[in-house]
């Protein structure tokens, strides 16, 4: 049993050795002064977006708290990015993966699990899956991910060229190389939390934001100090907000929160897409949107230095939906308000 674990670790520690790290790009604003934006391009990971990570972490903690064995079945209740890069590692280390989703995911994304052999298991509705996933586990004697439970713990905060380890490292050499500000969204709440401890651990000055899209309870949570808060409707951006307060959100290392309006999310990926030619997920746009906010209030304080979010993923996964403006003005509303402010920086 400890070869296979040992060679598996090995399969995955030499996927990294052969890996790049992602670019840090400076957006360039025409009408902002003294406040440099970074964006950390998740986007180019092999399974293009910031859960290449998270699934690597997760399949690493799994193996080395001697979960997975050969043979298993690898389960996770996802119907996006998480399952799409955990059918990439199951796939390499030779464990079959089955993802548990809602009957309505889009076959797109049902495309992109099974192209990595990854195989789809329907139930109704979403609140449904956590609860399948793990009948389905112990049905199968599989091993369930939990990627709301584990995110949080699976990546190492010290370091280990984690996603905070290497932001700081990239800015080294900029104007204001400690941001004042990093920003980020909650989806499990894994990156924040690593990002809020590595700023703690290493004593930067650095604030930890995270924003918040509608139909979410970390914000409304984060106020209060409520775990127990939930909604009923999901959020409509994908790859963030929860109806419910998910364990690896650790709100005790994030300063302060943003609630962002979904409109505003929409409008600033189309409004990066006209500045830059990229196009980036809504939660890109929900990041951006903050540090924009941000940005303007250094301004107004006549206080310079550097804010620092992330690409989550690509725009090219969205083509349908947020870049399709018949979809955006029945599912999202009104972007125009959120354009035209934002054009103030054109
Ligand atoms: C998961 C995800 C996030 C949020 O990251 P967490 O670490 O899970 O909080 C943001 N954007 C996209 C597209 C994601 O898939």
């Amino acid at each position: 049993m400890n070869d296979w674990v040992t060679t598996a670790i090995n399969i995955i520690e030499a996927d990294f050795q052969r890996s790049a790290d992602t670019h840090l790009f400076k957006l360039e604003v025409p009408k902002l002064s003294g406040v440099d934006i970074y964006l950390k391009d998740e986007s180019t990971h092999p399974t293009g977006s910031l859960k290449h990570r998270l699934a690597r972490s997760l399949f690493l903690y799994a193996l080395c708290n001697g979960k997975l064995k050969e043979g298993m079945t690898v389960i996770e209740a996802s119907s996006g990015s998480t399952a799409v890069s955990e059918a990439y590692f199951a796939r390499m280390i030779g464990l079959p993966f089955v993802a548990v989703m809602p009957r309505k995911t889009a076959k797109t994304k049902i495309a992109q699990i099974e192209r990595y052999g990854g195989r789809c298991h329907f139930v109704e509705s979403a609140p449904q899956m956590h609860d399948e996933a793990v009948r389905m586990a112990e049905e199968v004697g599989g091993y369930f991910m939990d990627q709301f439970m584990y995110a949080e713990r699976a990546t190492d905060w010290r370091g280990n060229n984690n996603i905070a380890e290497s932001i700081f490292r990239q800015m080294e050499r900029e104007p204001h190389p400690v941001p004042e500000t990093v920003v980020m969204s909650a989806g499990t709440g894994g990156t924040s939390a690593t990002l809020g401890r590595y700023i703690l651990y290493k004593g930067y000055k650095t604030r930890l934001v995270v924003v918040d899209p509608e139909n979410s309870v970390f914000y409304e949570s984060f106020m209060s100090g409520d775990r127990t808060v939930t909604r009923s409707c999901s959020s409509c951006i994908e790859g963030i907000g929860r109806p419910k307060v998910e364990h690896s959100f650790q709100p005790d290392v994030i300063d302060a929160m943003i609630r962002v309006p979904d409109p505003s999310s929409v409008a600033t990926i189309l409004w990066l897409e006209q500045l830059t030619g990229r196009r980036a997920g809504a939660s890109t746009g929900t990041n951006l949107w903050g540090v924009l906010q941000l940005a303007e209030e250094m301004q107004k304080n006549g206080r310079q230095g550097s804010l620092v979010t992330l690409m989550c993923d690509s725009g090219e996964r969205y083509l349908d939906t947020y870049y399709n403006a018949d979809w955006v003005a029945e599912n999202i509303g009104d972007v125009q308000p959120s354009l035209d402010r934002l054009a103030a920086w054109e």
